[in-house]
């Protein structure tokens, strides 16, 4: 096995007070998670919503979920009843699938809106301003079975620090406004979730508050 254990307390090692690793354990088999929650770990992150479901039965029940991946509607449902939080929150329609299934269950989600910012084509993500279209629209206002508790992005995947770096500092910038804008007095308007293998090292050095590591360590996904 790639030596988790010592791979986790490396990036530990790394993080400064006040920054969470979110595990991310996507293709990785159960005796790798459980090899990183022998050593205390308990936050980890998926982004398919079947391979989640399966390691959610298996593993031990005080494991923190984080669902990472772009979710489609139709598998909200399955989720919703045990992930902590849903990280990658792209538009209204989906913010309004959470609350719909989070109100049956009883419970109220955490989320992240998640930002486009990198250079590079995906579907996923918010703009900035489509962000902000987002919050001045004001219907997620009315979602009582969803908490936004901040913004998730990723930078793109360049050599460039520079780069990356900006984007991590336009991320932060948009977070800053945001929160005087709409959540000065939410406290749970806390996070930033940005920085992964490659680049949580920036990342910290811009403010991120939960880095999602994989790679790192576990070792290259097998697909
Ligand atoms: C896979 C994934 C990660 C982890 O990537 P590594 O390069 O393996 O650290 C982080 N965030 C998201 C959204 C991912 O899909």
């Amino acid at each position: 096995m790639y030596d988790v254990k010592e791979n986790l307390h490396k990036v530990l090692a790394d993080l400064p007070a006040g920054v969470r690793l979110v595990a991310i354990s996507k293709y990785h088999p159960n005796e790798y998670i459980m090899a990183a929650y022998e050593e205390g770990q308990r936050l980890f992150g998926e982004s398919h919503e079947q391979e989640l479901r399966q390691k959610h039965e298996t593993l031990p029940k005080d494991i923190e979920w984080h669902f990472i991946g772009h979710l489609q509607t139709n598998k909200v449902k399955y989720i919703v009843p045990y992930v902590a939080m849903i990280e990658a929150v792209d538009s209204l329609k989906l913010l309004r699938e959470i609350d719909k299934q989070a109100a049956k269950c009883g419970r109220v989600i955490d989320v992240l809106l998640e930002l486009h910012i990198a250079e590079e084509e995906t579907k996923y993500g918010l703009t900035p301003d489509a962000c902000r279209q987002l919050l001045a629209d004001g219907e997620w206002r009315q979602l009582q079975h969803v908490r936004i508790c901040g913004l998730m992005m990723m930078a793109s995947y360049v050599d460039d620090e520079e780069q990356i770096r900006g984007e991590f500092r336009t991320a932060r910038l948009l977070f800053d406004e945001i929160k005087a804008h709409y959540f000065a007095d939410a406290p749970w308007f806390c996070e930033r979730s940005w920085g992964m293998s490659h680049d949580y090292a920036l990342a910290v050095g811009e403010g991120s508050t939960m880095v999602r590591v994989g790679t790192t360590i576990f070792g290259p996904r097998v697909y």
